[in-house]
């Protein structure tokens, strides 16, 4: 787990003087994406940000302007993908942190060279930030998952393995895209309850899922484990992650094979990747309710116990067609936090390697859906609308049970406490098509 470091010292402060007024990428932060200039046919490179500006880091590794680990790293974050950054582990980036940190900082000497090295975030467009070889989706919230558990079988909401084993599966990759996408409301095989037979159409239940990504770090491989002490020098960084889904389709497909085309017709991250080394203030103990049954030994280590969560604010707002028409901002559907999942991150690393699976940089874990205890901290509009039996009422006095085509889902993420900076996660954007059929 890495350390609180001078890279967190809330006293820091940056000559990129937007950076130390409320912004999400204060120097305490320094998040990695994959960027270029907005219009302009050039090569997508690693970026990181820094106030409303992004370090370009093709040109920072191109005037060699570190040494040592910290240039190899600058190096690997210069390419079109971050895959080989995430994998030089922990002390490579750590160095690479470092040496950004000193040098962004108010009286540094590299001011004068990294200054023509700055593209400011409203002239830029973002990519994907890694080659995501697989996807795994979790289901981290017990909140989330007895909600659903009790929508979909109201005499059995949570199955008996729920309290034992991280329930995942696998997904897929492809349809995958950065903030900003756009999709097409999915078709697909549904049977009303009341029906006799299936029929295929548009989805009737679109759905989001508020979620948070986590990056695979330093690779493994195929019959390698993690142990649970280990599992965070696999981790890279965390993202938003909003996990589009069919909740019609989901229900007549799900069983007994667990979910499918509910699940795979788009997925959406946040640009920003937020390290893990960035995240250290905001650690949160981990622990199980005592009449629970509790990690089996390889899923517990006391420092897991001690700070394996995270404290991570997480929000969801929509801005449906007509709000956007009328200028409106995106309003709020709900809040919650990544401290309620009922797994740790180095959990599921560890679970996911446990059976000699080949853990790959550039891998993502979905957390599942981010449902706090109270009602109103659900992550998805099938909890919020109680399976679709009350209606959303929106300031604007429109209704929603579940999306309509143009409605447009932003998801944002941050980490505020007394003695630590706030950073934040920027956030995720992503908008509903009308069916192509
Ligand atoms: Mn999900």
């Amino acid at each position: 787990m890495r350390q609180i470091n001078e890279t967190h010292d809330i006293q820091l402060t940056s000559w990129v003087t937007c950076a130390n007024q409320d912004s999400d990428f204060p120097i305490q932060n320094l998040p990695f994406a994959i960027f270029r200039r907005k219009g302009i046919d050039e090569a997508w490179r690693g970026g990181v940000a820094i106030g409303k500006q992004v370090l370009d880091m093709a040109a920072v590794a191109q005037a060699n302007v570190f040494g040592g680990q910290a240039q190899i790293a600058a190096q690997a974050a210069a390419q079109s993908k971050l895959n080989d950054l995430m994998d030089l582990g922990v002390e490579a980036n750590g160095e690479l942190r470092l040496a950004l940190s000193r040098a962004l900082r108010e009286g540094s000497d590299k001011q004068s060279t990294l200054e023509t090295m700055l593209v400011p975030q409203s002239e830029v467009e973002y990519s994907l930030p890694c080659h995501i070889g697989d996807y795994t989706d979790f289901y981290t919230s017990i909140y989330h998952a007895t909600a659903v558990g009790k929508l979909f079988r109201p005499d059995n909401p949570l199955l008996p393995n729920y309290k034992w084993v991280p329930i995942g599966y696998h997904g897929r990759s492809s349809t995958i895209g950065v903030s900003g996408q756009t999709f097409h409301r999915p078709v697909g095989q549904t049977k009303a309850p009341d029906a006799g037979e299936p029929s295929v159409g548009p989805c009737k239940r679109l759905d989001y899922e508020l979620e948070m990504g986590l990056y695979i770090g330093k690779s493994t491989q195929m019959g390698e484990n993690i142990a649970i002490d280990d599992a965070e020098d696999h981790l890279f960084g965390v993202c938003i992650f909003n996990d589009w889904s069919a909740r019609d389709i989901q229900a007549w497909e799900y069983q007994p094979l667990g979910p499918f085309l509910a699940k795979n017709f788009a997925s959406t991250v946040s640009p920003w990747i937020v390290t893990m080394e960035a995240l250290a203030p905001y650690r949160a103990s981990f622990a199980h309710p005592e009449s629970d049954p509790q990690p089996l030994p390889y899923l517990d280590s006391e420092e897991n116990t001690k700070a394996g969560g995270l404290d991570i604010d997480l929000e969801c707002l929509i801005q449906t067609s007509g709000m956007r028409e009328l200028e409106q901002p995106a309003t709020l559907l709900s809040r919650s936090n990544f401290k309620h999942s009922y797994w740790t991150p180095a959990q599921l690393v560890t679970h996911h390697a446990s059976n000699g699976c080949a853990m790959r940089s550039g891998d993502l874990l979905g957390s599942g859906t981010q449902s706090g205890p109270e009602q109103e901290e659900a992550g998805s509009l099938l909890e919020l609308s109680q399976g679709g039996k009350v209606p959303i009422t929106l300031p604007n006095g429109e209704q929603r049970t579940f999306l309509a085509d143009g409605d447009c889902i932003v998801m944002r993420a941050s980490c505020s406490k007394e003695d630590a900076a706030r950073i934040g996660f920027g956030e995720v954007v992503s908008t509903v098509l009308p069916s192509t059929s």
